[in-house]
């Protein structure tokens, strides 16, 4: 260790000392989606491998790595602002590797390093894999670094994919937020190319995954104790693989994975709603394993914004899919995107947005004020002409229907008993940083079979176990409830009652925020 001192006293002298003494410690943030979630999840895993541990926080972290989100401007204008602020650190210890990885990356590329020239490393999603090769380059004295794929124009198809490599190498548990749960690609990048969204742009063309390795790699994530696997692709419902003659769907993916002994949930995100397909439909509802919760955006209710989205669908065409979806499973979650301000968007065609929102039943839905992206067809030919006050207030009216509509449903609960798999302290416990101790109870936080958010006083050791809860009390993002049975230590809520007859609004514990969105930044 001695040795390694003295490096950083004197930087660039005794490199040579600094990555052979020394355990390397990595930092690293992640905004957007699942997909950077599990890329977040690999990188690190890849790292940890050549010996890499965590940092305890970026001061002390020899690697600081964003994982970035394209989506909306706002989650690029949080990394430049975190970039701005590890300035003074890299002045202080110019070892310290500074890269930018992600959907960011690939979208900027030698800008953010004119925008931030002491970072070390570019690399976009295709070139994760390169990373820890990466890295020690940069330590050994290699200088700055920029891997990106193709851009998805000006280049034969074939050698753009081949540019996007899938990034899939082995799983380690401890990475996980949750070694219970995990997600796995079914596919990477995108091919619909809806006017407003950059993912097609910085995810590269839809490649699937062979359903063989899908399998193999949920067979071993179940054997190292994972009891919840989050299938995810852009659309993962798209999901099509071919082999001699033979397609595999996702419904004979959901399938094969519900045979996985030792499994108990299997979730799949997100749906384009063209290809909610009956097979599909008829595998949530036919096999015990796939949870009845289905991401479905709409984005839009006005055909017109829709097809000026080209979203390639009707609102009469997505009802028709929510039709044959309540009939099949009249008890599943479905939940929306939308954007509110989009192009042109009239009050008249908000109001019918509002009207969608108030009228399909939605579990929840995320709302997002439209965002222009350099490279979409939105950003080419459309002007960017709401005024951001009104989508901000559009954005208000919208969540505050939803808020009622999800309220409505979730009272339905109250009285009755459901399954919930226990994720871990409530919102309010971790920022209490209450620390009970294994056996000791706190506030905990698990989800029901469709997505409902459950808060309830139990033993922390249920924590990745499924636990009966009956259902006390209502809010829009959550219910709360006690551990059936007498399992857990089940603390009264005062002024609750189990009949469900006139469900009570909660307010004596409180509530998580609404649900962090699922490819949010
Ligand atoms: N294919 C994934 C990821 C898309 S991004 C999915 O469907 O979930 C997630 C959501 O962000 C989209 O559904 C859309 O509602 C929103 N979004 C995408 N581009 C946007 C933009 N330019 N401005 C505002 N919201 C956007």
């Amino acid at each position: 260790m001695w040795g390694c001192h003295a490096s950083q006293e004197a930087p660039g002298v005794q490199r040579g000392c600094y990555t052979a003494a020394m355990t390397k410690r990595l930092w690293i943030e992640t905004v957007g989606c699942q997909m950077n979630v599990l890329d977040s999840e690999l990188v690190v895993a890849a790292l940890r491998r050549q010996g890499w541990e965590m940092a305890r926080s970026s001061g002390e972290a020899d690697a600081v790595f964003y994982n970035t989100c394209s989506v909306r401007q706002h989650a690029e204008d949080k990394i430049y602002s975190a970039l701005g602020r590890i300035r003074s650190v890299k002045a202080q210890r110019p070892d310290v590797v500074v890269g930018v990885l992600g959907c960011m990356a690939q979208k900027d590329q030698e800008l953010i390093r004119r925008r931030a020239p002491w970072v070390d490393l570019v690399v976009g999603p295709g070139q994760l894999h390169q990373v820890p090769g990466l890295v020690a380059e940069v330590l050994a004295g290699g200088g700055p670094r920029i891997e990106v794929s193709l851009e998805r124009k000006g280049h034969a198809r074939e050698a753009i994919a081949r540019s996007f490599e899938s990034y899939d190498p082995d799983r380690d548990p401890a990475m996980r937020p949750t070694p219970f749960q995990a997600f796995i690609r079914t596919q990477t990048g995108c091919d619909k190319f809806c006017a407003f969204c950059v993912v097609p742009h910085v995810r590269g063309p839809e490649q699937a995954r062979a359903p063989d390795t899908i399998v193999a790699e949920a067979r071993k994530l179940v054997a190292e104790g994972c009891r919840e696997i989050t299938l995810i692709g852009q659309t993962v419902n798209s999901y099509r693989w071919s082999d001699g003659g033979r397609t595999t769907r996702l419904s004979d993916l959901l399938a094969r994975l519900d045979a996985i002994d030792g499994l108990d949930r299997v979730k799949f995100v997100t749906n384009y709603p063209r290809d909610m397909t009956d097979d599909l439909i008829a595998a949530v509802r036919d096999l015990p394993k796939v949870c009845h919760y289905l991401h479905v955006p709409a984005q839009h209710g006005s055909d017109a914004v829709l097809a000026r989205m080209k979203r390639g669908y009707t609102i009469g065409e997505y009802m028709e899919m929510l039709g044959r979806v309540r009939e099949a499973l009249p008890q599943a979650a479905v939940t929306s995107d939308f954007i509110v301000g989009f192009c042109g968007e009239t009050d008249a065609e908000f109001q019918t947005t509002l009207d969608l929102v108030r009228t399909a039943g939605f579990k929840n839905s995320f709302i997002f004020k439209y965002s222009p992206r350099p490279g979409t067809k939105s950003y080419d030919r459309l002007p960017d002409d709401v005024p951001e006050d009104v989508k901000k207030e559009r954005n208000r009216l919208l969540l505050e229907a939803q808020e009622a509509v999800s309220l409505a449903g979730n009272r339905r609960f109250v009285g009755t008993r459901q399954q919930v798999l226990v994720e871990g302290l409530s919102t309010r416990d971790e920022k209490r940083e209450v620390d009970p101790g294994p056996d000791g109870s706190a506030q905990l936080t698990g989800r029901t079979m469709c997505d409902r958010i459950v808060v309830f006083d139990a033993p922390v050791r249920l924590v990745g176990r499924l636990v009966d809860i009956d259902i006390l009390a209502a809010g829009a993002w959550s219910l709360a409830g006690v551990v059936a049975d007498g399992l857990g230590e089940a603390v009264p809520l005062d002024g609750l009652r189990l009949t469900g007859e006139e469900p009570v609004e909660l307010h004596s514990i409180a509530l998580p925020p609404p649900v962090a969105r699922p490819m949010e930044a």
